[in-house]
Formats: C-alpha cells, structure tokens, sequence
C-alpha cells in the first residue's frame, strides 16, 4: 500500500487569473477598480516596525469592536478572518458536521463545494431557475445546513430579504450561513435578522466594497452562540490569523464611511451605465445588484469574446460548466475601464455583422 491512500485529496478551487502585465483592463476578478480609504495608507505608513516583533491579539478586539460599532452589533457577535474565505471555510467546519447534506445552489460561488469535499460534508445542489433565481422550495427540506450568496454570484441576482428570513425560519435545525460578499452595491443585509435568528450566520469582506482583496480581510457576525463556535474552532486550528497591519489597515477603513460610500456609489453608477450600454449591443443578463455583470450575448458565443477580449488585454471570467458556459461575468472598473470594453465590444460585433451579411 501507497502513502499515497491517505492522502486528503481535493481538487482545488480555480481562482481567478493576477495578469503580471500591467495594461490588461482586468475586470475578471470583481476588485474594486478605485484605491482603499485613504485613511488605510496613512494607517499603513504609520506602523511602527517594532510591533512585529509580539504576536498580535488573537482577539483581534479593535477590528472586531470597530466592525461591531458599524453593524451595531455587541463585539461577542462579530468574527474576522484572513479574508471571507477564511471565514466561510471555517464556518463550514464548525458548523455543517451533520449526515445530512448541505445545501447550497447549482451555479453559485464555486469554493462551496470545494470546502464540502475538503471537510467531507455532504451536499446536495438545488437548481436555481430559469432566470437564475434561487427557488426558496428548496431549501425548506431536511439539511445539515445551508449556505446561500446574496447576491449570488457568478450571476448577481439579489433575493429578497423577506425570502431568505422564511428559509431561516424554516431551518431552525441548521445553521444558514448567507455570503453577503456583494452586499454593499445595492442589495439589503440580513445583519438585522441576527437578533431574530441564532441560526443565522451572515458573511463579509474587504476585498470587494472596501477595496481590500490584497489585505486578506473578511468576517462573519451571528448570535454570540455562533460566533462562539466559531471562535472555538479557530483557537483549536491558528490563534493568529490576522496580523498587525491587516488590523490596522482593517480599522483605519471602517473607520472612513463617508469614502466608502462613496466609492460604492461610483461602482453602481458605472454598474447601471454599462448595463444600458450592454444592452444596446445585444447583451442580456439578469439584473445585477453586484459589482460585476453576468452577461451572454444574442448570436456571439460567450468563449469567442472571452478570446477576443483577452487576445485584446482585457481580461473577464467564463467558465465551462453547463447552464453557463455562454455567460461572460464582467467587473465593473472605472468609467474609462467599461468605455473602453464596451468600445471594443462595439467594434467587435459591427465588424462581426458585416461579416456575416
Ligand atoms: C470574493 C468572494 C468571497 C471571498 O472573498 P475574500 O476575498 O476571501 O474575502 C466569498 N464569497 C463570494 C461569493 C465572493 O465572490
């Protein structure tokens, strides 16, 4: 026998692409297209080297106290991690260890599965319908859990609040996590069901509305029960996940709403402008509260413009998986960024039209 029989093995999440090349208008990962607070370099330039020489506090106190104050939620109720991922893999191994499977739906954000193979939990995938909608049907049978995004991604439907608080309710034997990493371009939180519901975990970060996916910040706020678990976890697997200037970077954001929200503003602005430029090409998609869009186009298959773009420096994300594999999800960059996409695009399929008459 092999050593090689008791290896763990997985088949890793596929993130994606960091082009080293600097001009690639690079809409393929749902980055921010504007910089952090400015408060967050100040912060950064600040640190005293001398602090690396101590671990940090494995509370992370001031992180969690400023995140806390934000939601308006008590410390005991909010969690950080090394980004949301960090946090979502944790959550699901704290609290998805039952028989039964986990639920989650068909084309959603491709690490669920990847964790549910890694820690062996069961799931069972519930088809979204055909306008990418989640059916909430399905998720009112017996589960050992359930993890839904909201927004979804790779499609960027929002679900109604009121929805997702009738499966909470429905599931007061699981735990539900809901991922509201998109949450800040237009959709509406669950944070406030957290005083209603103990079951109820919901997850954040700052790679995406607070321009932060290099810092490596997420986290995660639930009744202090859950949060509880969560903490116990953690200690049991790294006392230190944040370091010093991932925490101070972290709160020297929270602390800068007004740049924030305006910073999110812009993203939707330009979100809801390149919709309607989308459009006017022969682009459909549903209707998106994210910074992204996933859209398909009426005669041009969604892999040629991928190719085209990319040949173009102008990179966007596709996946080869059915029911999506003529879809292109396409970030939302800067005003000049899409004017720029969206003028090749125009050009690509003027072009394409004469051809084919
Ligand atoms: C980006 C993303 C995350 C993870 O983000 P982190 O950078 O790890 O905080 C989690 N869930 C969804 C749906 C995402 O799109």
């Amino acid at each position: 026998m092999s050593w090689e029989s008791n290896v763990r093995r997985v088949v890793p999440y596929v993130a994606g692409e960091q082009p080293q090349n600097k001009n690639v208008i690079k809409l393929n990962t749902n980055e921010n297209p504007y910089p952090p607070a400015p408060g967050v370099e100040q912060a950064l330039r600040g640190i005293d080297c001398d602090i690396l020489r101590k671990y940090p506090d494995p509370e992370v106190s001031g992180l969690v106290c400023a995140l806390a104050k934000r939601h308006g939620l008590s410390k005991e109720q909010v969690f950080v991690g090394v980004g949301s991922d960090d946090v979502l893999s944790m959550s699901f191994l704290t609290f998805f260890n039952s028989q039964k499977p986990i639920l989650f739906p068909d084309i959603t954000y491709s690490f669920y599965d990847v964790w549910a193979d890694l820690y062996k939990i069961p799931y069972e995938c519930q088809p979204l319908d055909g306008q990418f909608c989640i059916r909430k049907e399905d998720y009112l049978k017996e589960n050992g859990g359930i993890v839904i995004a909201n927004p979804n991604a790779p499609t960027g439907v929002f679900m109604e609040v009121s929805q997702l608080e009738e499966i909470i309710r429905a599931n007061p034997g699981s735990v539900v996590i809901v991922d509201e990493a998109y949450i800040d371009f237009g959709g509406e939180s669950c944070v406030p069901l957290i005083e209603k519901y103990e079951n109820l975990l919901v997850t954040q970060t700052f790679s995406k509305s607070r321009s932060m996916a290099g810092m490596r910040i997420g986290y995660a706020m639930g009744s202090e029960k859950l949060i509880g678990y969560l903490n116990d976890v953690k200690f049991s697997f790294n006392s230190y996940t944040m370091n010093d200037a991932a925490i101070i970077a972290g709160i020297a954001s929270v602390e800068n709403e007004e740049y924030f929200k305006a910073v999110t503003g812009k993203v939707i602005r330009t979100r809801e402008n390149t919709k309607k430029r989308l459009a006017e090409l022969g682009f459909t998609f549903p209707d998106s509260k994210t910074n992204f869009i996933f859209a398909s186009h009426a005669y041009v298959p969604a892999e040629e413009i991928f190719d085209v773009l990319r040949e173009n420096e102008i990179y966007v994300r596709h996946w080869n998986k059915p029911r999506i594999e003529n879809y292109l999800r396409i970030s939302i960059g800067t005003d000049e960024e899409m004017d720029a996409v969206l003028d090749f695009l125009e050009r690509y399929l003027k072009n394409k039209k004469a051809v084919k008459h």
